[in-house]
Formats: structure tokens, sequence, C-alpha cells
């Protein structure tokens, strides 16, 4: 059985008085699911946000990290600082980090190597743009995205990871993929997978979906059998909206 995880990713919201006051709704809605539940605030906010949840089972994830462990980088964070405050989980090559920094699979495999060395778990995103989709390219320009920053790992370390499959034209617009679009994209990542590693490690992945999914279309995106979670923006931002996601395993 794979593992099921539904992750928040808060994006550049919520100062600290905003995550407290989020995480305090969290930890009063029970979870009912068998999903684990990772969150990710903004740098400023992780430390806080981890040493409130350490006693529950909700872990705590960095949106981005840099490759080097230390050094001349003004304005980065490191795989060892995260680590520092408890961090084990970093979500990289997010669509948002690919359009508005600029980065691409070479970098996005460096900072997938520099996570392992460091023992952390990656949730690598990925996705096609609308126009990708129009033109009929989007198996291509995924296969690309998945090979290109992930297929020098040898199948030991694929323990740790984790794929989030984000069409770029489902974030944040309200509009999501629908359940079969979701359903077909994930059997091809899979497929992917096995035709470069195996059958076993491909089925061993867990593969979340994410773009506008909300309360009302999660048990149906989750009920496709290659969907095996959520990564969720906008609805991540309210309690009881991101637990009846979670819940809705
Ligand atoms: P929305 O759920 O707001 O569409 O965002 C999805 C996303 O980008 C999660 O990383």
């Amino acid at each position: 059985m794979r593992k099921h995880i539904v992750a928040g990713n808060w994006k550049m919201n919520t100062d600290l008085a905003e995550t407290q006051e989020l995480i305090d709704g969290l930890k009063k809605i029970n979870k009912t699911s068998d999903a684990e539940v990772i969150i990710a605030p903004p740098f400023t906010n992780l430390y806080t946000a981890f040493e409130s949840l350490k006693d529950t089972d909700i872990e705590v994830a960095a949106q981005n990290m840099h490759q080097s462990s230390s050094g001349a980088f003004t304005g980065e964070i490191s795989a060892s600082m995260l680590k520092g405050v408890g961090i084990k989980t970093v979500i990289l090559g997010h669509s948002e980090r690919r359009a508005y920094f600029g980065e691409k699979e070479d970098l996005l495999a460096e900072k997938v190597n520099a996570a392992l060395e460091n023992s952390m778990k990656v949730i690598y995103c990925f996705g096609e743009e609308l126009k990708d989709r129009n033109f009929g390219e989007h198996f291509e320009v995924v296969n690309k995205q998945i090979s290109q920053a992930l297929f020098h790992l040898d199948a030991d370390a694929w323990k740790h990871i984790v794929l989030a499959y984000e069409p770029v034209w489902a974030i944040g617009t309200g509009e999501t993929a629908s359940p079969d679009q979701a359903q077909e994209m994930h059997a091809f990542i899979r497929k992917t997978i096995a035709e470069e590693y195996s059958k076993e490690l491909a089925d061993s992945i867990t593969i979340l979906y994410g773009g506008s999914v909300k309360p009302n279309n999660a048990e149906e995106i989750f009920s496709k059998p290659d969907v095996d979670g959520g990564l969720i923006g906008g609805a991540s931002l309210k309690a009881e909206d991101f637990m009846a996601i979670v819940n809705a395993f």
C-alpha cells in the first residue's frame, strides 16, 4: 500500500501570529483518514510551526532551499539550516519557483541531491503549462521535468522522493484537472518510472495531485487509483478546508 499524503503549501502567506492561529485551528480538528499531513509555511515561521507541532503527527516542510551547504548566497537558506530547526522535508521545483525564479531541471537536480545528502525528504513538483497541453505535449514536458531532475538517482534514493503533479493551468485558477486527466497523467508518470527503474519502484512512489484541490472536489480526485494525495495551495490556509481535504481519503 502506498503512503497517502496531503500537504499544504502556504506559499508567501501568513505572518507568525497567523501561522500560530492556523496551526491551533488544525490541531482542533480530528484526522479521520490515513493520510500523512504536511504543512509548508514560509521560512520565518518554520521553527515556531515545528515547535508547535512536535507532539502531533503533522509534519512541517520548507517550500524551497539552496543547493549549497553554506557560503556567500545572500538571502538563501541551506538544508542544514532547515534541519537545525527540525525540518526534514522540502518542496522543490514548484511551478512558481520555475516561473518567477528561473529554476530549471539542472538546478533542481542539484537541489534534490543536496536535500538527499542531508537525509531530507523531497516533494518534487512539476507540471505542464496550458500551451503544452494545447499542443498535445504535456506528457513529453512532464517526462522531461522528471527524468532530467531525478533519473540520475539510484533506486534507493527514491525512498525519499514524493512526486507532485501540478498542471500550471490549474494552480490558483479554480480550474482543476478532471479526475480522469489527473489519473491519466499519474499513470503515465508511474509508467515512465517503471521503464527507467522497475515496476516495484514505480508502484511504491507516492504521487500527489495539486491544482485547485478543494473540499468539494478532493474525494473524487483522491478516488483515482494512481492519485495518492494532494498538494494544496489556497485551501490549505483555512484549517477547516484543509482538514476536510485530508479527511477526504
Ligand atoms: P492551489 O491549490 O491554490 O491551486 O495551489 C496549488 C499549489 O500550487 C500547491 O503547491
